[in-house]
Formats: C-alpha cells, structure tokens, sequence
C-alpha cells in the first residue's frame, strides 16, 4: 500500500471512530413487545397483551439509566427486549447505531457479548452444579474472549475485580452468602467485556449493608471500564443514588423521563408525584405529603382508554378519558405524556 493510500485509510478510520464516539450506545425507538393471549381468524380479532407499549430511550457510554415504576408496570420486559431474550413486535434498538431489533442466528450470537443482564435471584441465576470459575469462564470460552491459554488467569483477574477471592474459583455457589453470589453474578456478566449491562432489581434481595456494598461495586466498574447501566429497580433512593437518567413506566408506556436532578426535584407527571411521596425522608421533623394511589393497576391486556393512568389519577380531567396524551419534550430533554401540560 502506498503513503498516500496508508494516510487515506487512516483518515477514514478516524472519522468512523469520531462518529461511532457521538453515536449513543443504545438507542431505542418505539419499541413494542406484545404477548399474543388470544389468537383468532381474523389477525385484527387477536387479543395481545400489551408488555411494552411504545417506549424511546438512549443510554449513552459510560452513564446509567433508571427505570422505575410499580410491580407489573413492564420494567422487566422492556429490559430483556432490549437484550434480545424476547423477539421485538415493533420498533428499533440500534446499538453503536446498528438495529438489532430484529438479528438473527449467527449474527445475533456475535453481538451478544456486548450487552449482558443481572437478575434479582442470585442463587436462581448460578448453576449448583458449577464451580465459580466454570460458571463465570462459561460463555468466556463459548465466545472465545481470550486465548485457551490466558483462560484462568483473565478469570481470576475479572474475580478479583469484583472483590471475589481467587480460591473461590473451586468453590460452588451454595457456599457463599446472598452479597458474594451478587458478586459472582457480576463476575459472570462482566467477563464478556459488555458495554451494556441491564441491572434488573439486583440488589433488591440483599440485605441494606450488603446493598451499598453491591452498588458501589457497580459505580467503582462503571468508571474503570466506562461501562453503561439500565438499571431497573422500584427502590427510588437506589435508583436516585445511581442513575443519569430516569424513566418512569406504567402500563408498558414510559409516562416521565429526565435528568434526575430534574425528576426528582420536580416530577411532572401525577403519577411520578405520587410514586416520589413515598420516598423516606431520613428528618424527623419533615412532615411527609404522602399521595396514596387508589385500586390496583389495570391489566395491560385491556388498558384504559385515553390515558392509562386516568382510572388512578387524582387530577383526572374529562379530556384524559378519551384522548391519548403526546409524550413531549417540556425542556431540557424532560419528557413527559400529560393533559395537565400544553399539547401542542
Ligand atoms: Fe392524570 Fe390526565 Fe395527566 Fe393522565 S393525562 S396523568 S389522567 S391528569
């Protein structure tokens, strides 16, 4: 190849690495994932359930979305979606802005290792018949992320980043307390050189002290490898402890989304208002303004018409019965789908 070819090539690839570095991570846009529970004839007679309705979000490199929102609200779904655990009705997750929604086979294996999960159970999501080093170098060696030879030494090493010993690596998974099998669930996760881990609920089984411990493992990695969290909790200290970015979700749909300083300082949506008037307030003298949601929330295989949250809101007007709500930028990136703010 000539100079001039050389430099050429050169320059090309710089560019595609600034461009890659202002592209988000992951990007999703109106992402659906719908659970058919009633199949007819007619494909417009089928009766879905609606798990995730329409939701857009980015998480960029480095930084940590939380997802917050009741029991049943779509949290979870949204999170194995994006990771691919379930096929994607509609909608797009471009990741380093390439569309996985929809990949494949082979090509979908390829891109795996980019993007790992971390569950609530971590003894259901450990393998009693595996030692930890054969679980955490498991997909390690399935993916080929280091050479035969380098094998136990990397896995020792991703141990040791975790604050796990090195002779637990002949140890099984019963032998350790509810923390350490957190801490190999992260070993496992992070062995693959993600850039994405999906966090859903994983400290939530864990007792308070063994809580921050886990956290601030989750920190101290996520500055030493730029790694990006969602990170899926209804503990909202945790989630206001930890994330960037939050969104809140009901019913599938994401109803409020911003900075956290924004969100948490001023929550727009009814909803959010009353899902932050629980939060503790650790002051003795601090009258709490509690707002308590009535009934339960609905089933998402028959939302509600209008806006799904009108058959709870305490601020329901006759227009939030009949008409959807536009999910709007009010400033600053804070979003938010309400009658109570202009629409247009
Ligand atoms: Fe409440 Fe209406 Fe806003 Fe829905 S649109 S949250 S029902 S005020």
């Amino acid at each position: 190849m000539t100079e001039e070819r050389k430099s050429e090539a050169a320059e090309v690839s710089a560019s595609a690495e600034a461009a890659q570095a202002h592209t988000p991570l992951l990007q999703v846009n109106h992402l659906k994932k719908y659970f058919p529970i009633k199949k007819s004839f007619k494909k417009e007679n089928n009766v879905y359930l609606k798990a995730v309705d329409d939701i857009s979000f980015q998480v960029d490199r480095g930084k940590t979305v939380g997802i917050v929102g009741e029991s049943g609200c779509g949290k979870t779904t949204m999170g194995r979606t994006v990771l691919r655990l379930y096929d994607v009705t509609d909608g797009e997750i471009l990741f380093e802005g390439k569309d996985i929604a929809h990949l494949k086979g082979e090509a979908l294996r390829k891109v795996r290792p980019n993007f790992q999960m971390i569950f609530q159970d971590p003894y259901a999501s450990l393998s009693p018949r595996l030692t930890v080093g054969e679980l955490i170098g498991e997909a390690v060696r399935v993916h080929k992320i280091v050479p035969p030879s380098e094998y136990k030494d990397y896995i020792i090493d991703v141990m040791k980043k975790c604050g796990l010993q090195t002779h637990y690596y002949e140890r099984y998974p019963h032998e350790f307390s509810g923390g350490q099998r957190q801490r190999i669930c992260i070993a496992k996760a992070l062995a693959l050189k993600p850039k994405l881990v999906i966090c859903d609920e994983p400290v939530s089984a864990l007792d308070v002290s063994i809580q921050a411990q886990v956290i601030n493992l989750f920190k101290d990695l996520q500055e030493r490898d730029n790694l990006a969290y969602i990170f899926i909790s209804h503990d909202l200290s945790v989630v206001e402890h930890i994330s960037d970015e939050v969104g809140v979700m009901y019913l599938g749909s994401m109803v409020e989304y911003g900075n956290k300083e924004d969100l948490f300082e001023n929550p727009m949506h009814p909803y959010t208002q009353a899902l932050f008037s629980a939060v503790p307030v650790p002051d003795p003298d601090y009258k709490m303004n509690r707002v308590i949601l009535q009934g339960d929330i609905p089933s998402p295989a028959n939302p509600p018409v209008g806006c799904k949250f009108h058959t709870r809101c305490n601020r329901c007007m006759d227009i939030c019965k009949e008409v959807t709500p536009v999910y709007k930028d009010y400033g600053n990136g804070h979003c938010v789908a309400c009658h109570l703010y202009p629409q247009d």
